[in-house]
């Protein structure tokens, strides 16, 4: 697939590769190896890149919910009856099916979540990867013998929690999907997940993968329905064992109240408004590509990106000239034009929020020095397009400086000394990621070491990978995501005392000696 399938209405393209993995066009939640159709309210998906909506479904109801629950429960007792190399041949025949049919899969998620297919392209090779790093994982998961000073043999398992589950947005379905699915069934765990109900589909067809793969059905199921009712059911529900949320401050906690609730534990991926510090001695070119990555990669809707550009006040003027320069070069249009770099918002919602916390900048004292509209040359699509914008002189008080956009606004706030990039950086209570670019690597690595974030780089931005561990600092989360780290949050820790003495010294449950 290329360039000369450019359709103005995917809606027929995408109902046609669903239908080429699920077997139908209709639209449900994929419980126990089926689609399951729900009886709630009417939900529409619409295509980002023209406005228009292409599908609709049924919101899941409790019935839905308690199906998977039930599923999910069963098959996690069979998942556990394999071996723990037998899940690991799992998890890499699961990647293999990915690899397959990542042709499909990148294109579904392109027309339907509106992004730039050059990107969908290498996030499913990403998604293989994350299954093939966890299935090495599975014959590696375990505890420790320790030498506790009685006669017993002390050893701990980590046994698997049951019932994951899990719940995510829209930015990147397919990615975040694969990132959280991954790691619990490594960990011997069953999967309730719930995509945004902006963009289901990729998520749906991971699940159906997974069966494919040869997981026990029911293992991972996709719940296609709305947070405050399909998703608070599942994370109220008597079997959810772990809740894991990727989302906005505002739902995770909530979502953490639900589960405190319910005593379940909650691992939570949050918002962020991380800064991306240029001191004067970086190398601009590059500092340039990466402040450009760092907040237009995915349209801004990206909860590492760099939207605070710190710039030291001896190299600002010129750094913002030449950033704006290659901004406006930027090409933004259709998602699945292979030149396409920026594609739209996903939804109007996101896109006047978006709109609105520019002119608010702007009213706060920003100077505008590119975009903050939609480009003229895609005016009449109708899709969400937001031109890659740049508010240069950005107060650190002023309200964009402050709250997440989750768009392609970057504010520039010039500084003058290390003390006040750091100060400045941690001026929020976010703590997701940040970079910092210069070419004295020592002093690099003396800012990363002050800036609260659970994730910095020194000369780059957003490289992520699935060996390593993921998550926030304050109020963009806990729990870690990714790595070896993960597999503690979705294990539990048992420790097993055995009595080896043949004349016992602890007497009634005690440590006499
Ligand atoms: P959102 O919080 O509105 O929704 C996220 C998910 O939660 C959706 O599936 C939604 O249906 C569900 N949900 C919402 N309210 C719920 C409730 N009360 N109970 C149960 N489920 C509920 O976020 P969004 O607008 O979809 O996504 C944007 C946000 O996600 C941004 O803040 C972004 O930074 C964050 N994000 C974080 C990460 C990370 O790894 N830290 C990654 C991607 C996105």
């Amino acid at each position: 697939m290329g360039n000369a399938d450019i359709i103005r209405d995917p809606g027929p393209r995408i109902h046609e590769i669903l239908k080429g993995f699920v077997g139908t066009e209709e639209i449900g939640s994929f419980v126990n190896g089926e689609i399951v159709l729900g009886s709630g309210e009417e939900l529409t998906l619409t295509d980002p890149s023209s406005g228009k909506p292409f599908a609709t479904f049924k919101d899941a109801d409790k019935s839905v919910i308690d199906g998977a629950m039930d599923a999910a429960a069963s098959a996690q007792r069979e998942w556990m009856k394999l071996t723990a190399s037998g899940r690991g041949r799992v998890m890499n025949e699961i990647a293999r099916k990915i690899r397959e049919r990542s042709t499909d899969i990148a294109e579904i998620e392109s027309r339907s979540a509106g992004r730039p297919i050059r990107d969908t392209r290498g996030e499913v090779v990403k998604v293989a990867e994350m299954f093939e790093y966890y299935a090495g994982w599975c014959d590696k998961l375990h505890g420790d013998v320790i030498p506790v000073p009685t006669s017993h043999l002390n050893y701990t398992r980590q046994e698997p929690i049951g019932v994951v589950v899990q719940i995510t947005p829209w930015n990147a379905p397919l990615n975040t999907g694969g990132w959280q699915i991954a790691p619990a069934i490594c960990a011997g765990n069953a999967v309730v997940i719930k995509p945004s109900e902006l963009t289901p589909l990729s998520t749906i067809i991971l699940g159906l993968l997974c069966e494919q793969g040869g997981a026990p059905r029911g293992l991972v199921n996709v719940i296609a329905g709305q947070g405050v009712t399909a998703g608070q059911a599942a994370v109220t529900h008597s079997k959810t064992g772990l809740v894991v949320f990727v989302g906005s401050a505002h739902a995770g906690a909530l979502i953490a109240a639900a589960a405190a609730r319910n005593v379940v534990p909650c691992i939570l991926e949050l918002g962020g408004k991380s800064a991306n510090i240029v001191f004067g001695d970086a190398d601009v070119d590059r500092a340039i590509l990466g402040a450009q990555s760092a907040i237009f990669g995915g349209a801004g809707q990206s909860c590492v990106a760099g939207s605070r550009l710190l710039v030291h006040r001896s190299i600002h003027q010129q750094f913002v000239e030449r950033y704006t320069a290659a901004t406006e070069k930027i090409p933004v249009g259709d998602p699945y034009l292979d030149t396409t770099q920026i594609g739209p918002i996903n939804n109007l919602r996101q896109w006047n929020k978006i709109s609105e916390m520019v002119q608010q900048g702007i009213g706060e004292g920003a100077h505008l020095a590119t975009g903050g509209r939609k480009p003229q040359q895609l005016e009449e699509t109708g899709g969400f397009y937001f031109a890659p914008t740049i508010l240069d002189n950005v107060s650190p008080d002023a309200t964009i400086s402050k709250e997440e956009v989750f768009g392609p606004v970057v504010g520039v706030t010039p500084f003058d000394t290390e003390e006040e990039a750091i100060t400045l950086a941690n001026n929020n209570p976010y703590g997701l990621a940040g970079a910092v670019w210069r070419q004295n690597v020592a002093r690099g690595h003396r800012v990363a070491s002050q800036v609260r974030a659970g994730t910095f780089w020194i000369n780059g931005y957003k490289t992520i990978s699935v060996m390593s561990p993921f998550g926030g600092f304050g109020k963009s989360g806990y729990g870690r995501s990714s790595g070896r780290d993960a597999l503690l949050a979705y294990t539990q820790t048992k420790s097993i005392w055995v009595e080896t003495a043949a004349e016992p010294t602890v007497t009634f449950g005690y440590f006499a000696g």
